[in-house]
């Protein structure tokens, strides 16, 4: 980790603006309806304490689910296991919106809404930072996208390389040094 480099990919400021611009498509949405929002942990966590900071709608709750592809390789297995599960009964007949940081190949984000979907919410959309279209595997509707950017390996804003530098407020590409 020491001899990796940190290139500035996305501000803070980038990141306020585009967070703060979602909300405001979320509040709009949902004005008559309290939503449910699932983080997909652990990289969209930062996200989605940003994003619920930013909404002005009553939200009715904040759930969590836990999936893994990556271990500690920064390429894709393209296997997404459940590590977190939910219990239905908070999903069944809400209007819930699944908050994820990135969209790559588009497996773990599949994953996630089959899992929603199988506990039948009233309604279910997608709100997600940034998308990597470059490398879809698998098709993936997003209704609410913050940034798209090329097909780089980025971290910060919670998103890790082993755990690491998800405490940064940035986005930065790491680059072998
Ligand atoms: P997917 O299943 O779409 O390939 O990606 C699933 C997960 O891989 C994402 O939710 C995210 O946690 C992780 N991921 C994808 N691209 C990147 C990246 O560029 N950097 C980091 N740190 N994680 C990524
Ligand atoms: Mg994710």
């Amino acid at each position: 980790m020491m001899d990796k480099k940190l290139v500035p990919l996305i501000s803070q400021i980038e990141l306020a603006q585009t967070v703060k611009k979602l909300a405001e498509r979320l509040d709009r949405d949902y004005v008559d309806r309290q939503p449910v929002l699932v983080c997909v942990l652990k990289g969209s966590f930062i996200f989605m304490a940003d994003l619920v900071r930013q909404m002005q709608t009553p939200i009715r709750a904040i759930e969590f689910m836990r999936l893994s592809s990556y271990g500690s390789a920064t390429v894709s297995s393209g296997q997404a296991n459940v590590l977190l599960g939910l219990s239905e009964k908070v999903i069944v007949d809400q209007h819930v919106i699944l908050v994820e940081d990135i969209v790559d190949t588009g497996v773990s984000t599949t994953q996630a809404i089959e899992i929603l979907k199988s506990y039948q919410p009233a309604s279910l959309k997608a709100c997600v930072l940034l998308d990597k279209p470059e490398r879809r595997r698998v098709d993936v509707t997003i209704d609410y996208l913050g940034i798209t950017i090329p097909d780089r390996f980025i971290v910060g804003y919670g998103l890790d390389a082993d755990e690491q530098y998800r405490q940064l407020p940035a986005i930065y590409g790491l680059d072998e040094d």
